[in-house]
């Protein structure tokens, strides 16, 4: 099987009637980089920059950000590569900028945080651009989006310090920029969103956590958190939908991808990218290449008419074993 899997590298993610379906990974330290290569992926779709912020003793500076951003970078020119702004609080957090909260996951994380601490954003921002320099294969990626107005702030930012760096004689361009979608709320004006950005991105660990009411890491309510509840399907099929009436690509980068049966309905739903974890990338390959996408919309039909999550999860698990 592994010699099987490492011949797959080669081989596009394109289903048995000729859908063709672009599979990318999540990262965050550059070591994860060369594996992703490896497993055949064509971009990054989600690179959780606070990774590199979380093993270090205090605020990386511009220059030390742009050198560890450049290698990511550089590692996958020309293909597309898209940082996450520093996604902290909830489960994230920093040693050296502790939050105290009682409801960390209702609190300040994700773009609240930077949008109060513009220097912070700033900063970060402009090593981004500046890592970008002759190269052009970023994408900016907004975490924890609850409202246009965020957007509207954090691109006025981008803006001014594009203006910044370029008053400063560094040759930088307009990078694609993108939201998250991981709040409720968010899911509701997903079309608004896509008005305002390039591309529209599902955080599903997240966006189940927070549409289910169940903490992504409390063991005690571990059963309850289920990605195929069909509250969580409807969502994700309702995003694509209204996404798509902008024209804006829709893609994942949560734990779902990451699933066979996760990815199948995706495809079907519309998803233009899965991005997920290097690990499961051949093997959510190989699920694609075993399918027809009219396999994939006759599974999404049979599960949308289903009530009930546990046995929603029972005809997924059949079904990929029937694919084999
Ligand atoms: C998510 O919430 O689905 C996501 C991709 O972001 P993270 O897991 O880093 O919160
Ligand atoms: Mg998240």
């Amino acid at each position: 099987v592994a010699a099987e899997l490492a011949t797959l590298k080669e081989l596009p993610a394109i289903t048995q009637d000729g859908v063709r379906m672009p599979l990318w990974v999540n990262t965050g330290l550059i070591a994860d980089v060369a594996r992703s290569l490896e497993k055949g992926a064509e971009g990054i779709g989600l690179y959780r920059t606070e990774i590199p912020f979380m093993v270090r003793d205090f605020f990386p500076s511009e220059h030390e950000q742009t050198q560890i951003y450049r290698k990511q970078l550089e590692a996958f020119a020309p293909l597309p590569v898209t940082m996450r702004t520093l996604d902290i609080g909830g489960d994230k957090a920093l040693p050296y900028f502790p939050i105290q909260e009682e409801n960390p996951f209702l609190g300040w994380r994700g773009i609240r945080v930077t949008l109060d601490h513009p220097e912070i954003f700033l900063v970060q921002i402009r090593a981004m651009l500046r890592a970008n320099e002759g190269l052009g294969n970023l994408r900016i990626m907004l975490p924890m989006v609850t409202s246009v107005h965020e957007v509207d702030e954090a691109k006025r930012l981008l803006d001014r310090a594009l203006a910044e760096l370029q008053d400063e004689g560094y040759v930088v361009e307009r990078p694609l920029v993108g939201v998250m979608i991981e709040v409720p709320a968010a899911v509701y004006q997903a079309r608004l969103f896509a008005q305002r950005v390039d591309f529209i991105s599902v955080g599903s660990n997240d966006l189940t956590q927070y549409l289910l009411a169940v903490d992504r890491n409390n063991p005690r309510v571990a059963g309850l958190y289920m990605a195929y509840h069909p509250a969580v399907l409807k969502a994700l099929e309702y995003i694509s939908r209204e996404a798509h009436k902008e024209g804006v690509q829709v893609s994942i980068c949560g734990e779902m991808a990451a699933e066979p049966g996760g990815a199948l309905l995706l495809m079907a739903m519309g998803y233009d990218v899965l991005s997920m974890n290097a690990t499961n990338l051949p093997g959510i390959k190989s699920a694609i290449r075993g399918v027809t996408m009219a396999q994939a919309e006759a599974l999404l039909a049979q599960v949308s008419r289903m009530d009930d999550a546990d046995k929603i999860q029972a005809l997924m698990s059949d079904t990929i074993q029937t694919l084999g």
